[in-house]
């Protein structure tokens, strides 16, 4: 059988995935793809790549054309592209003698036309074609491809060339660039590097190499990356938890990735905002198999008509915080006529602002929330689920603060995807943040406190715990004589930074 799947506004190919099956459930994909993903023993470089797995269903990615065996009389068709597409789910009749089959898939929004660019923030271990392929296939604009060490294996070291690759034949763009990792102290991923950061990761197992020891931090591994006009993000924010405060309290960090659905992340999230840091947020997978799509957690950033659509510019998007983490659904934002990522500026004694969220999805939603540092304002339920959800409202603001929205299941829980971690659908915005007075600024005295305890917990791992060469033995790719000093620093910035405010908190 000649399968073609065609969009159905414009009548030509399109990439997406597909299943096919008998009504007793055999498998029939097309040639070159699994019947089934090899991904039972939890083993990595099994099935990698081309093929997706949901539960129990494998999904052939395909460019839009395929050729296989289809058995005659009713065959399942599952076909899908992202989440601008409807989802096909249909039965279809293979009569004798029939040799070509059409299907059709239907975009039901247009996020590109309203100037929001997907990307996954963290992939690993597909190959830059296959990232293409894939991200197509879901309708993804931007693969971040990263390098890295897992102890004595390292991956995609092949596919780092130091900038973006571009797909001629649709909207793409893959950029192979590293996720550091320090098994305590935390991971990092430095977007859009020029040159490698080395070491990519430091003091031993698991993360890195058998007998390591502990030569870098993040804060230095952060440095290295804006030297070269790199984008810092912190992933599957906050663990590990050794070093990220100390980012956060340097202005390090760029933006904070989710990767799941948790209320612990989304309570951490909450905190260092209502503290006054400006953090946006990025989705990615951290995909490493064939059991999660590329994307199924992505970015969506806005970049502004005048500008092109970019790497750069969409690295530039998130950096200034108009995102917003899509895990299924698409969210639209606003608090009077500032967008995600603004500050809106109201007279000191604040006032009253119009609140206005849509949620939609292909997936059933049942709450849509605007949450206001941290807590929930104004929400609007659907216990049966819907696939639009619309608020709007007034609310009073009295001071600095900021606002997100964000929708998810019953009472703001997750319904799960069939992916391996069964993550969940979900969206949730970076703030608009709403400045009364000349100044946008928060603080909370807690945070403060709970930053310098994690980062005082830092500072007794690299000097208590971490393994280390004796002084004077060896010489260290800094240079500097005193390597304890130079690994202590970014810490001790951030303490003095965290006193710094402190202080200014306490005269006001
Ligand atoms: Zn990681
Ligand atoms: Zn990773």
């Amino acid at each position: 059988m000649h399968v073609t799947v065609v969009d159905d506004a414009t009548g030509k190919p399109v990439p997406c995935r597909v299943h096919f099956r008998s009504p007793e459930g055999i498998p029939y994909q097309p040639h070159g793809h699994h019947d089934h993903v090899n991904s039972n023993l939890n083993t990595w470089h099994v099935d990698v790549g081309g093929d997706l797995r949901l539960g129990q269903i494998t999904y052939a990615y395909i460019d839009g054309t395929c050729q296989g065996w289809l058995p005659r009389g009713e065959v399942l068709v599952d076909i899908a592209r992202g989440y601008e597409y409807e989802p096909l789910r249909s039965r279809v009749y293979i009569a004798p003698g029939q040799r070509e089959l059409t299907l059709r898939l239907k975009r039901w929004t247009d996020m590109n036309a309203r100037r929001w660019f997907s990307g996954d923030s963290h992939v690993h271990f597909l190959g830059t074609q296959g990232a293409h392929l894939e991200a197509q296939g879901e309708d993804l604009n931007v693969v971040n491809l990263l390098q890295s060490q897992w102890g004595h294996l390292f991956t995609n070291t092949e596919d780092f060339i130091g900038e973006p690759t571009v797909s001629n034949r649709g909207r793409t763009i893959v950029y192979c660039s590293q996720e550091n990792r320090q098994h305590v102290l935390g991971h990092l991923i430095l977007w859009g590097l020029k040159r490698a950061v080395m070491p990519w990761c430091t003091a031993g197992p698991d993360e890195a190499e058998l007998g390591g020891t502990l030569e870098e931090t993040l804060a230095h591994w952060a440095d290295r990356c804006h030297e070269q006009g790199g984008t810092v993000i912190i992933p599957h924010f906050p663990f590990p938890n050794g070093e990220p405060a100390v980012l956060i309290a340097t202005g390090r960090a760029d933006a904070l990735e989710m990767i799941g659905f948790d209320n612990f992340q989304h309570r951490e999230y909450y905190r260092y905002l209502n503290c006054g840091y400006r953090l946006p947020l990025v989705g990615g997978t951290d995909k490493m198999s064939s059991e999660v799509a590329v994307g199924q957690y992505r970015t969506y950033a806005y970049i502004p008509p005048e500008e092109e659509f970019t790497y750069e510019n969409w690295c530039k998007a998130v950096r200034a915080g108009r995102t917003f983490l899509s895990g299924g659904a698409l969210i639209h934002f606003s608090v009077e006529d500032a967008q995600i990522g603004d500050t809106l500026r109201l007279p000191s004694g604040g006032g009253m602002v119009e609140v206005e969220a849509v949620a939609e999805s292909i997936f059933p939603i049942h709450t849509l929330q605007i949450v206001q540092q941290g807590q929930v304002v104004a929400s609007v339920d659907e216990p049966k689920g819907a696939n639009r959800l619309q608020l709007k409202t007034r609310l009073r603001v009295t001071g600095n603060t900021w606002m997100a929205a964000r929708c998810a299941g019953p009472n703001y829980t997750a319904v799960p995807h069939f992916d391996v971690w069964r993550r969940g659908v979900f969206a949730h915005t970076s703030p608009i943040y709403i400045a009364c007075g000349d100044r946008w600024s928060l603080f909370d005295r807690g945070t403060a406190q709970y930053m310098l305890t994690l980062i005082e917990g830092g500072l007794a791992y690299i000097r208590e715990k971490a393994a280390h060469h004796p002084s004077h033995h060896v010489t260290h790719h800094h240079g500097e004589d005193d390597h304890f000093a130079y690994l202590e620093r970014p810490f001790r910035e951030a303490i003095e930074a965290i006193h710094r405010r402190m202080h200014e908190e306490f005269r006001s």
